[in-house]
């Protein structure tokens, strides 16, 4: 086995590549598989000067590429744009190789990438935001991205369709010099009325719950209440907030009993009004001091017993410390990374299911695949949203079953985790892939 560029990092993505290598043991994946996998295409990094809170600052803007397992062409990268204090290469690493996986999981004929830039932007004007994205923009296109055959960013942590509309109006602005067709398939995640497509903000809540329903209907979990499962969500944003606020429609009927930001959380063990939450937290930016359920810690949260735990915030929440205080039924990763690769396998051993992010919440690329795809012209925009939501939702829901069915079928062939079962399931796909696309002999 040669030696991937990856294989001297530390940390989260030391931890990645553990566990990529021992998942490509169990798949007998040739030395080449190893050297793909483990040297990112491309790796962009941009010096920017703004104002963040009003400071001058100088900010460091990443894009990595992970691996696209596609003959070159139409099929571009795909994933995610974080604004957060904690990015960093290898994060941003890991978090593009998730993925690739993701992709070949779904079926999706997308390579991985993700990007991002580490600062606050709570701290932002909506001002000095726009400037820092219209910034990092202006750098990627350098490097002839974002593109709608080459690099496609969505939103991720700290970015939302607000975010991707300023991205797409300046790609728009600036296309005057370039001349490249389907200038609205250069990012997805817009706003409906901007192009977007009805369906993706609540795209990765909606498929996790169509998903959870499903795992239930073939696992039957030993649920404390099996009518109405109950369920502890980490995180408040775009994943924590629309998995909660969906939940309880009649076609789920979970009880959401607690949630929380980064601040902490709010619990109450016979369920929480998500749209008094909701409320609450839209007037005051806080749950803290909401007067229907008790204050809880990020901490003691997710070691809350009930039925379903959905961690929806950052990565390495449920970690070796703290996977054996893990008192949930089941879980499942609304975020990427919340359980690291060791706490993956003391849950498994504890016979506690545990569905990985891969899988979980791939629904926010499905539907970012059909935006990409309406915007290049390959689908009739619908003219009524109703209608198109209804489709997404339709098209998503078969996806989502597709990849638990298979996930579930697997992990009970091999006697495996479910995370096991899915990496294994999407790395032997790329592995197929990439011997057809470099016609590869062994
Ligand atoms: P978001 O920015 O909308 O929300 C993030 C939430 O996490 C916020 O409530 C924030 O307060 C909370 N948070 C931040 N740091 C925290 C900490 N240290 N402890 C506890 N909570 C913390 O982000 P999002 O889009 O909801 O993404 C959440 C997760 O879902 C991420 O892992 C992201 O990669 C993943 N994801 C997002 C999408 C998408 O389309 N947005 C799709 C697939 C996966």
């Amino acid at each position: 086995m040669k030696k991937g560029e990856l294989r001297m990092s530390t940390g989260i993505l030391a931890k990645k590549i553990e566990e990529f290598e021992r998942i490509g043991k169990l798949i007998n994946a040739p030395g080449w598989f190893y050297d793909e996998m483990l040297t990112p295409k491309r790796v962009l990094k941009m010096q920017i000067r703004a104002n963040v809170g009003g400071k001058p600052t100088s900010l460091t803007a990443i894009r990595v590429l992970h691996r696209n397992p596609h003959p070159t062409g139409a099929r571009p990268f795909k994933g995610g744009t974080r604004f957060h204090p904690a990015v960093t290469e290898e994060l941003l690493t890991v978090l593009a190789m998730d993925m690739t996986e993701k992709c070949a999981l779904a079926g999706l004929p997308f390579g991985g990438a993700k990007g991002g830039i580490a600062f606050d932007p709570s701290v932002c004007s909506e001002a000095e935001l726009r400037n820092i994205t219209e910034q990092m923009i202006i750098e990627m296109l350098q490097d002839n991205i974002p593109h709608p055959d080459i690099d496609v960013p969505g939103p991720d942590v700290g970015t939302n369709p607000t975010v991707m509309y300023w991205m797409y109006i300046k790609l728009a602005d600036m296309n005057r010099f370039r001349n490249i067709p389907n200038v609205p398939a250069m990012v997805t995640g817009k706003p409906i009325e901007n192009d977007g497509i009805p369906g993706r903000e609540d795209a990765t809540s909606h498929g996790l719950l169509i998903q959870l329903k499903e795992f239930i209907r073939l696992a039957r979990p030993a649920f404390s209440d099996s009518a109405h499962p109950s369920l502890v969500i980490q995180g408040f944003g775009n994943v924590g907030y629309n998995t909660a606020r969906l939940a309880g429609k009649k076609e789920f009927d979970f009880r959401v009993q607690a949630v929380s930001d980064k601040d902490g959380g709010i619990y109450n063990p016979n369920g929480l009004n998500i749209a008094h939450v909701k409320k609450w937290y839209d007037e005051r930016g806080t749950l803290a001091e909401f007067p229907e359920g008790d204050v809880v810690t990020n901490k003691e949260l997710l070691e809350l017993k009930t039925d379903i735990l959905i961690p929806a915030a950052i990565e390495n929440q449920i970690t070796k410390e703290n996977a054996d205080n893990i008192k949930a039924i089941m879980i499942s990763e609304g975020g990427n990374e919340t359980i690291t690769p060791e706490a993956h396998q003391i849950l498994y051993a504890r016979g506690i299911p545990a569905i990985p992010g891969i899988a979980a919440n791939v629904g926010g690329v499905v539907v970012s695949y059909f935006e990409w795809r309406r915007n290049r012209g390959d689908r009739k925009h619908r003219v009524d949203f109703d209608d198109e939501k209804e489709w997404v939702y339709s098209e998503l829901s078969k996806i989502m079953h597709n990849v638990i069915q298979n996930v579930w079928t697997k992990s009970q062939e091999l006697s495996c985790s479910l995370s096991d079962a899915a990496h294994i399931l999407a790395m032997e796909t790329i592995r197929d892939q990439l011997r057809k696309k470099h016609s590869y002999m062994d």
